[in-house]
């Protein structure tokens, strides 16, 4: 079945461009865009199909032997793939942070993919490169607001980076503390410094037992990813507890003195500008202050919040982060591109240098390969997504998405309050907030409880939520996230919350509701809605 000849001739068939509109290959992409967007108007989930059954479809190990003609191996991708994908597109799916794209990106990219450049070389990537450096001189321009004539002396120097392009948060935030490390830990009288000597030898010559980094509990794991491929090690990431949901300039810098004061270094405070779970964003205006103190680099995470910049109105949040040494922001969140698009961005245009490799083939000294500092090697030409996005949407548009965004969720926020057997865990400082659905007695309840016993009435409204996340989510028409968190009225203990992202522009407040709805029909219908209601009686009897 859909066996294909095994010749080269067929073979570089499939290298050469299609002769005529008409042709198969141009039948096949027309199939495939006409089913993409029939896909992209259904459900959340389109079919009742479990993991285990989608793994069936994908559990062969072999190699297959022969080739296989595109349009029956299209065919199988659509019935496999497409027919089973999650729709993010959809306006109740509001449970992450990816959403809805804007549908020139579909044509944008085949452009990408049809030129296949490789940013990690000039040589491959002529013209991208060039891009790349100014969608990252736009990016930081956005952060630190430096002069014209600044961007016009680092902007293409082939001796400084204003920032690094990766595929995500997670490599930008480990090549912004990759930066700070090989700094803070350079060469010094007689030491050739980490990047060359590793980390032991490092310790000895600046005289410390450890390195660590430092964040809230909200910080995100892929700091803990960061500390481990940094040979720092986990347990040196001091993430202190924040009940109010952001780190507490006193105590960072109490934790920060005692860390050094037992003979450590602190490489980093990262500060973050928007937590993936709640939204908040640290004080960073201070916290840079407390690095100064302490005397080390100051990050900041705002892979997801970044965007807030843009709105002249909200921008204002996130004040301070023009003080970070680096700053990490992702543009397939908030700013509406594919996934595989996030940013580092550097204060100071030499510090790149510190993590520079060169090689004889490629990346030699004084060219302006983008890859002498970049984590990654090859790289796709993603920045012209967020090129293009920038100049299709302007800074007015994307504050306009911003704004409604942040409005939306103030919004939702009024209904969940307004709604007696709902509460608002924490409320929206971004477009993102958690809320729990708990009858209107046991809150009353749980407020003239305490110690075992409002912990165990907790734990089962905990069940309650993930009950009802779990049967929304199987039900397919819409999907909400769950997370735990320490919440200000349940300080002495996490609780199980739902997370709402509100990121695609297309969901309405009628969405809204109709979300919170089928929450508390789902929830009014479990044994663990009764069992609650009957023990809260026999609890105020
Ligand atoms: C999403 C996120 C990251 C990780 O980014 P990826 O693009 O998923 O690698 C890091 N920090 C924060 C605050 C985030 O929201």
């Amino acid at each position: 079945m859909g066996e294909a000849q095994v010749s080269l001739k067929h073979l570089f068939r499939v290298f050469t461009k299609p002769e005529h509109k008409d042709s198969k290959l141009a039948q096949i992409e027309q199939h495939l865009s006409d089913n993409i967007l029939d896909f992209l108007s259904q459900h959340v989930v389109t079919k009742k199909t479990s993991l285990e059954e989608i793994e069936q479809d994908f559990s062969d190990s072999r190699v297959p032997e022969s080739p296989e003609f595109v349009s029956s191996h299209a065919e199988s991708l659509l019935n496999k793939l497409v027919a089973h994908s999650v729709n993010t597109y959809s306006p109740t799916f509001i449970g992450h942070m990816t959403s809805a794209l804007p549908y020139f990106h579909l044509p944008l990219a085949k452009l990408l993919v049809g030129l296949n450049q490789n940013l990690v070389k000039i040589e491959t990537s002529k013209a991208f490169t060039p891009l790349e450096r100014q969608v990252l001189g736009m990016m930081h321009n956005l952060i630190y607001d430096r002069s014209e004539d600044y961007y016009d002396e680092y902007l293409h120097s082939a001796r400084h980076a204003l920032g690094a392009f990766c595929s995500g948060g997670t490599v930008a935030n480990i090549t912004a503390l990759w930066v700070a490390r090989n700094k803070v830990l350079g060469p010094k009288d007689g030491f050739s410094g980490v990047a060359k000597a590793g980390l032991a030898s490092a310790y000895r010559a600046y005289g410390i037992n450890n390195m660590g980094v430092m964040c809230s509990k909200r910080g995100h794991y892929s700091l803990s990813k960061a500390v481990d491929a940094l040979g720092l090690g986990r347990e040196q990431l001091i993430s202190l507890p924040c009940p109010e949901q952001t780190l507490r300039p006193e105590e960072a810098l109490a934790a920060g003195k005692r860390y050094q004061e037992e003979g450590n270094k602190l490489l980093a405070i990262v500060g973050i500008g928007g937590t993936t779970e709640t939204g908040h964003v640290d004080p960073l205006d201070e916290l840079a202050d407390v690095a100064q103190e302490l005397g080390c680099w100051f990050h900041v995470d705002a892979a997801w919040g970044g965007a807030t910049l843009f709105s002249n109105q909200y921008r204002h949040r996130l004040k301070g982060i023009d003080r970070a040494d680096s700053v990490t922001i992702d543009a397939h969140k908030q700013m509406y591109v594919p996934m595989g698009a996030g940013m580092a961005l550097f204060k100071n245009p030499e510090d790149a240098n510190a993590v520079r490799h060169h090689a004889q083939y490629i990346l030699r000294e004084g060219s302006k390969d983008l890859g002498a500092t970049t984590l990654e090697g090859s790289r796709n030409g993603m920045a012209m997504m967020v090129y293009a996005s920038l100049h299709i949407f302007g800074r007015r548009g994307y504050e306009l998405l911003i704004d409604q965004s942040i409005e939306k969720a103030k919004a939702f926020a009024d209904m969940i309050e307004r709604h007696p057997d709902f509460e608002l865990v924490t409320s929206p400082t971004l477009s993102l907030l958690t809320y729990r659905v708990c009858p209107a007695s046991v809150q009353a309840a749980l407020k003239s409880t305490e110690g075992t016993a409002r912990h165990k009435l907790n734990q089962k409204v905990d069940r309650l939520v993930v009950n009802v996340q779990k049967q929304q989510r199987e039900a397919g028409k819409s999907f909400v996230s769950r997370t735990r968190l320490e919440a200000p009225d349940y300080p002495d203990g996490s609780i199980t919350v739902f997370r709402v992202v509100l990121a695609n522009p297309l969901t309405t407040h009628k969405d809204l509701a109709a979300i919170l709805a089928e929450q508390h029909l789902i929830a009014t219908g479990t044994k663990v809605w009764r069992a609650l209601t009957k023990s809260e009686r026999s609890l105020t009897a």
